[in-house]
């Protein structure tokens, strides 16, 4: 295959010898090792990364909700506020049943990161509640979602913590959220959070976000690097929200889509896949189960496989820690933009930096998701609603700035473009901490 042409960015870096049987580590470590990273480069004291390391506030609730059957079951809800230094708290709602508190810690700092990376504002969160939401009926998931909010209705508020929808959640759980709260303080409080439908206070340009900020952050790079984005051969893991967007927008820069993955396995068109035609199967059929059968392509059953393609740019936009220490050597792609949270360990970003691979780090790249978010709260707080057009020019006012900051961050301290935007962002963290004092 054809690579589009993109210069080395290998690094003179020592090697690195990891062993092989070495424990992977968790998202939290993960988080804290890329912290300390930029801590090292900005000096910090152990004063201000006691500060900014820890969470404010971690809360653990029970929830019980009863079941269609007449049952009770009692589920585990969290809610973790990183970061209020800059402003309110603003993080996801997670449903899925490996939610953890360990996880939700590492999510939070990412989000308290993300803000200041895009210079939004607001500090970082991330709740969850251990639960599978596909075996619940409409009912039970309403249920739990209101009494989740009722559990904690001095936890969250439009000055105080915003949540918005995850991995397992949507605008329907977040209209619920937005309800059981309003109804409890007595007023009409769509800004206490975002991903609401667009009928009752949500924004334009919320859906596609995330992925449009991954596009607008891989044009810069595209430009930085001095390769062609139109006719680049791209990989995509994860075929819902993030990654079904990804594949159009991509497709519609004229880029080559030559793979797509989802929990269902790998699918792969040297030649390109018909991504149009993949989005309407996907409407209806909502997995990509199947496809083989209606498109040109190979399917294989693993979709870890996808990974390891030849591609120019890989787009994981599924789950954490896809890309370990024990399988970074085996990716072919020169640029790897970050949709989904967290998809490199610590480690196998090591070996990613010294094989010359340009990483649009999650912080930075799918920061669309939470910048779009603060709009649709700007936009409640002032009962005045944007058009798209307006959405689209002021998220790639600040997406581009955003990238423009990290890439010059690299460049002054010669750090790959994570570390650049941990040290762009916590440098802002830190900054807002000390103003504040204790
Ligand atoms: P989603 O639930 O809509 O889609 C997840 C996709 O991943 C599905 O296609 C699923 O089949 C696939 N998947 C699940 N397990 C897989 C596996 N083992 N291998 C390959 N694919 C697998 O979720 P989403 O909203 O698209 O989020 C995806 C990632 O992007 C998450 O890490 C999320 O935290 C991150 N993210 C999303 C947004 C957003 O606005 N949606 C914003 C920021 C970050």
């Amino acid at each position: 295959m054809t690579q589009a042409k993109m210069p080395s960015m290998k690094r003179n870096l020592k090697p690195i010898h990891f062993d092989p049987d070495l424990r992977s580590m968790t998202a939290l470590e993960n988080a804290m090792h890329q912290f300390d990273d930029a801590a090292q480069v900005l000096n910090l004291t152990p004063n201000q990364v006691a500060l900014v390391k820890k969470p404010r506030r971690v809360v653990q609730v029970k929830i019980p909700v009863r079941m269609d059957d007449g049952s009770i079951e009692v589920f585990d809800g969290y809610r973790v506020q990183h970061n209020t230094a800059r402003g309110p708290a603003k993080g996801g709602v997670r449903f899925h049943p490996m939610v953890d508190l360990d996880e939700m810690q590492a999510l939070a700092f990412w989000m308290t990161v993300k803000s200041a990376v895009v210079n939004i504002p607001m500090g970082g969160a991330k709740g969850g509640v251990v639960c599978d939401p596909g075996k619940l009926s409409y009912g039970e998931l309403e249920r739990l979602s209101r009494r989740y909010i009722l559990e904690m209705i001095d936890v969250f508020g439009p000055d105080r913590d915003i949540p918005a929808p995850d991995v397992g959640t949507n605008a329907q759980v977040m209209t619920w959220f937005m309800d059981t709260y309003s109804l409890y303080k007595g007023d009409y409080l769509p800004a206490m959070v975002t991903g609401k439908p667009i009928d009752i206070g949500g924004s334009h340009g919320r859906v596609e976000a995330t992925a449009k900020g991954m596009l607008f952050c891989l044009r810069e790079t595209a430009k930085v690097l001095e390769f062609e984005l139109a006719g680049a051969k791209v990989a995509i893991q994860g075929f819902g929200n993030a990654g079904s967007n990804a594949a159009r927008l991509l497709h519609e820069e004229g880029c080559k889509v030559v793979a797509i993955a989802d929990v269902n396995g790998t699918y792969y068109n040297e030649k390109g896949l018909d991504i149009p035609h993949i989005l309407e199967y996907v409407k209806v059929n909502r997995s990509l189960r199947d496809i083989e059968t209606k498109i040109e392509c190979e399917r294989q059953d693993d979709p870890k496989e996808i990974l390891y393609l030849p591609v120019d740019i890989l787009i994981p936009a599924a789950l954490e820690g896809q890309i370990r220490h024990r399988n970074a050597d085996r990716i072919q792609a020169k640029v790897i933009a970050e949709c989904a949270n967290g998809p490199t360990s610590y480690r196998a970003n090591k070996i990613l930096d010294q094989n010359g691979v340009f990483i649009i780090p999650d912080i930075l790249c799918n920061a669309g998701g939470v910048t779009v978010s603060y709009f649709e709260w700007v936009q409640n707080r002032l009962g005045y609603y944007w058009t798209d057009t307006r959405i689209q020019k002021e998220l790639h006012r600040y997406m581009v700035d955003a990238f423009h900051t990290c890439f010059q961050t690299a460049q002054k301290y010669n750090v790959p473009m994570r570390t650049a935007a941990y040290v762009a962002a916590i440098d802002k963290v830190v900054v807002a901490n000390e103003m504040r004092g204790l």
